[in-house]
C-alpha cells in the first residue's frame, strides 16, 4: 500500500506554488480525480495534500463540493496584513540583533535574483522572488516557529494580492529591500524597523485601495469599453498596464 509519501510532498508544494503564483486563482475549484490523475495520487493522498493546503489557509475544503482556492474577503485581508506586519517587525528586530555579514551576502544575492527578474520582465518570477526574501529574512531571524509563520503570510497576502491586487502587480519593490538591507547592515534598527513598516504598509495599500476602487464603478467600467466604441466607431482603448509598476521604481 504504499505509496511515495515523496508525490504528496510533490503536489503539496506544485500546488502551493500554482497558488502563490496566481495560475490557479481564488475560487478555482480543484476536484479530487483531476488533481489525483495529474499527481498519479489516491484519493486518499490528494484528501492529505488538500489537508495541508486547507492548514495553510490556502483552498477551503469540506462537505460534498470540490476543494477550491481560498477567496480572502476584505476583513481577511486586512487581518493578514495586520498580522504580518507584526511578524516583519518582529523579524527585523531579531535579525538585527544577530547581524553578521554573511547575511548581507545571502541578502545581496537575492536581490540579485529579484533584479535580474524585473529586467527581465518575469512578473510571476519577480512577484515570487519578493515573496521570497521576507521568507529569507525571517529564516535570518534564527527563529523556526517565526520563519513558518512568515512563510505561511506571506502566502496568504498573495491570495489577497491575486483578489484585491492590480493584477500582476509585482507585490514589492527592489529598492525598497535594499534599504532595509542598508539599515540592518548600518545596525539601524529603528530605521530598518520603520522601512519594513512602511513597505508592508505601501503593499497593503496597493492591495486594499485598489478593492475599494473596484467595489463601485466594476459594472460601469467593464461597459466604458463597449459604449465608446459603439458611440464613436474605431476608439482605441487601450489596456491600461498600470499593474507593471514593478520592482525597481523608486520609492
Ligand atoms: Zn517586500
Amino acid at each position: 500500500m504504499a505509496k511515495s509519501p515523496n508525490r504528496a510532498d510533490q503536489a503539496y508544494v506544485a500546488l502551493k506554488r500554482a497558488i502563490i503564483d496566481q495560475a490557479l486563482k481564488p475560487g478555482e475549484k480543484l476536484p479530487e480525480d483531476e488533481v489525483g490523475a495529474l499527481f498519479s495520487m489516491s484519493r486518499t493522498l490528494v484528501r492529505q495534500v488538500f489537508g495541508k493546503l486547507s492548514s495553510d489557509g490556502l483552498i477551503k475544503i469540506g462537505g460534498k463540493r470540490p476543494a477550491t482556492v481560498v477567496t480572502p474577503s476584505l476583513d481577511d485581508a486586512v487581518a493578514t496584513f495586520q498580522v504580518r506586519r507584526a511578524l516583519e517587525r518582529e523579524v527585523i528586530r531579531l535579525v538585527a540583533g544577530r547581524w553578521n555579514p554573511q547575511f548581507k551576502s545571502v541578502l545581496a544575492n537575492h536581490l540579485t535574483k529579484e533584479v535580474a527578474a524585473a529586467g527581465e520582465g518575469e512578473q510571476t518570477k519577480s512577484i515570487r522572488l519578493a515573496g521570497e526574501f521576507h521568507i529569507l529574512l525571517a529564516e535570518l531571524s534564527g527563529n523556526a516557529i517565526l520563519f513558518r509563520y512568515v512563510s505561511e503570510i506571506v502566502t496568504r497576502c498573495s491570495l489577497v494580492l491575486a483578489v484585491f491586487g492590480r493584477p500582476h502587480s509585482a507585490e514589492c519593490g527592489v529598492l525598497e529591500h535594499t534599504e532595509i538591507i542598508h539599515a540592518l547592515e548600518a545596525g539601524d534598527v529603528a530605521a530598518a524597523s520603520r522601512l519594513m513598516d512602511h513597505h508592508i504598509g505601501e503593499v497593503e495599500n496597493r492591495a486594499l485601495i485598489s478593492s475599494v476602487q473596484s467595489e463601485q464603478p466594476t459594472l460601469a467600467k467593464k461597459l466604458e469599453l463597449y459604449t465608446n466604441v459603439e458611440e464613436g466607431g474605431s476608439k482605441t482603448t487601450k489596456n491600461s498596464k498600470g499593474g507593471l509598476r514593478i520592482v525597481g521604481s523608486g520609492t
